[in-house]
């Protein structure tokens, strides 16, 4: 079967292929090989049906994809959100102050949002097009508040509703929010992103400068062409070249770099298909909090598409992912990586651009040792538990546990400060122990796996941790009491003792807390004068167990053996 090819190239192409493949998949094209698109693993190559191709209407795809996409995070679906909330609580008929600011904040929200600048030219254009636009008129002429008599504000959201709902409204005013939110942090000053064309159609004006190119392009023979495409190397005609400089930060290198070029041409030309995966980049990256991602994975197309893939997302859903953190999405995308079962881990480079309209791209590596630690069973059961309760308060800050730790792990820094931290914060909120506990699993496992599995014998670590223990028993039972305030003091000195690394000061202590109870010294505390990671991990082991961290749990009892 005759198909078009696209191989892989810089970031921005291959965020551009990802864009492609969610795109399709949204659609109603059919993915498989010799269907309307697929990916040949062996020539690495993402594949699309010719006949396809020719016939497919880019436009729509686009549009729909997008709508589809970031639809749920926009402005658009926080007013249809906004106008159910309002007839609810008007329907249950209670009236207190505080319904009422709610409500009377909410009609605010939704009539500024309807009557703002972009979705007014949005309307314009699609006026003609759909049902009741009087019903959007009304608004301008007569705005909804609060003064009304609670049917007709009722009754005028209901309209609204049913008005917004309808499918061209929808597309439009998402798009609207989609295009100056999202995808013109990527590219600019083209279609319907150029100044001049704010006004006009956006369907025609991305049918006019991608999609119609591109149909000519895949139509044409190029044998006698004589221009190359700079970033595939293909023919094309001078007629169809698009120049690069609509993508951000590109045309700013360009001009910045004006003097290199010999001929002092700035501009760099691409062929249609590599101009239409550019304007696809935004589809390619994932919004995840307040930054947009991409693991540009290219040894791999399948895993570049598998972990960048955009899932359908529901309202709420949107809403916790929005929230949802780097490192957070890091750890999550991961699993996929390994699940996809590759046989030699290779370092990951992301790329990160953050959703300010002056942020630019970021580069950043995910080492594949630190991938290595990141997807050890014991690891991974670690750091699930963490995320299930990521949050500690101490003092007036809340501390992410969970993500600290994996931005621990992710930039080489050991866990000690992470654990000190949660020691001294459990000393007067003991919840925060079992945290402290996790993340000092996690180290000593980190350690154990980037030593080869050499190193410090982890059985001895949780023996000290039971030497903590046992002492502890013996302080509180001298002195018949049950709570640890006799030692949070030693405890404190203890802590500071190890985040410093005074060994002399550390041992002071103990030996006075041994000297007080009939306990002999246990042989660990030799051994940990050896260096100071053994210092640390022995140190830490047995200040847990001082403060109460023992083997009960089946899970921990694995660790002693
Ligand atoms: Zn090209």
């Amino acid at each position: 079967m005759e198909c078009i090819k696209i191989t892989k190239g810089d970031f921005l192409k291959n965020a551009g292929i990802v864009g492609m493949w969610n795109m399709l998949f949204i659609s109603d094209a059919s993915q498989g090989v010799n269907k309307d698109f697929w990916v040949d693993e062996d020539e690495q190559v993402l594949c699309i049906n010719r006949e396809f191709a020719v016939n497919a209407d880019w436009t729509d795809l686009y549009f729909k994809a997008f709508v589809e996409t970031y639809g749920p995070v926009c402005t658009y679906q926080e007013i249809l959100n906004r106008i159910k909330k309002c007839k609810e609580v008007i329907g249950k008929g209670d009236d207190n102050e505080k319904n009422k600011s709610d409500i009377k904040e909410d009609l605010k929200y939704i009539t500024e949002k309807m009557l703002s600048n972009s979705y007014q030219s949005g309307f314009k254009n699609i006026c003609e097009k759909i049902e009741n636009p009087e019903i959007y008129e009304n608004l301008k002429k007569k705005k909804i508040n609060i003064k009304m008599e609670c049917n007709e504000i009722v009754q005028r959201l209901s309209e609204l509703e049913t008005f917004i709902e309808q499918p061209l409204c929808r597309e439009t005013f998402c798009m609207k929010s989609i295009i100056y939110n999202y995808i013109n942090r990527f590219w600019n000053s083209k279609s319907f992103l150029l100044r001049a064309n704010a006004a006009k159609d956006m369907r025609e004006m991305f049918e006019k400068d991608f999609s119609k190119p591109l149909k000519e392009y895949f139509l044409k023979l190029h044998e006698k062409s004589k221009e190359y495409c700079i970033e595939c190397n293909t023919l094309m005609d001078s007629k169809e070249k698009v120049s690069i400089a609509f993508m951000k930060d590109m045309a700013d290198d360009l001009s910045r770099k004006r003097s290199a070029f010999w001929n002092c041409k700035v501009d760099a030309y691409i062929c249609p298909l590599c101009a239409y995966l550019y304007a696809l980049v935004p589809l390619g990256f994932r919004l995840i909090g307040n930054k947009f991602v991409f693991q540009n994975i290219d040894y791999s197309m399948e895993v570049m598409i598998a972990v960048n893939k955009a899932g359908k997302v529901d309202r709420k859903e949107a809403a916790r992912q929005s929230e949802e953190k780097y490192t957070t999405w890091i750890a999550r995308t991961l699993n996929t990586i390994f699940e996809l079962k590759i046989a030699e881990l290779k370092n990951i480079p992301v790329i990160l651009r953050g959703t300010n309209a002056d942020d630019r791209y970021i580069f950043n590596v995910l080492h594949k040792d630190v991938l290595k630690v990141l997807k050890d069973k014991e690891i991974m059961d670690d750091l699930e538990k963490l995320s299930k309760h990521p949050k500690v308060r101490i003092q007036n800050d809340f501390l992410n546990v969970y993500e600290a730790a994996v931005k621990n792990l992710i930039n080489y820094n050991n866990q000690f400060r992470l654990i000190n931290r949660l020691l001294k914060a459990s000393i007067e909120t003991e919840g925060i122990l079992s945290r402290a506990v996790l993340v000092f699993k996690i180290q000593i496992r980190t350690f154990k796996i980037t030593q080869n599995e050499g190193g410090i014998n982890p059985m001895s670590v949780w023996s000290m941790r039971n030497s903590g223990y046992e002492l502890r028993k013996a302080i509180l039972s001298a002195k018949g009491v049950v709570s640890d305030e006799c030692i949070r003091g030693t405890i404190y000195r203890l802590t500071n003792a190890l985040s410093v690394g005074n060994t002399e000061r550390f041992m002071d202590s103990i030996i006075r807390l041994y000297v007080s109870s009939k306990l002999d010294v246990p042989n660990g505390f030799i051994a940990m004068l050896q260096d100071r990671e053994t210092f640390n991990q022995y140190g830490y082991a047995f200040i847990l167990g001082l403060k109460g961290s023992h083997h009960v749990e089946k899970e921990e009892n694995k660790n002693e053996k």
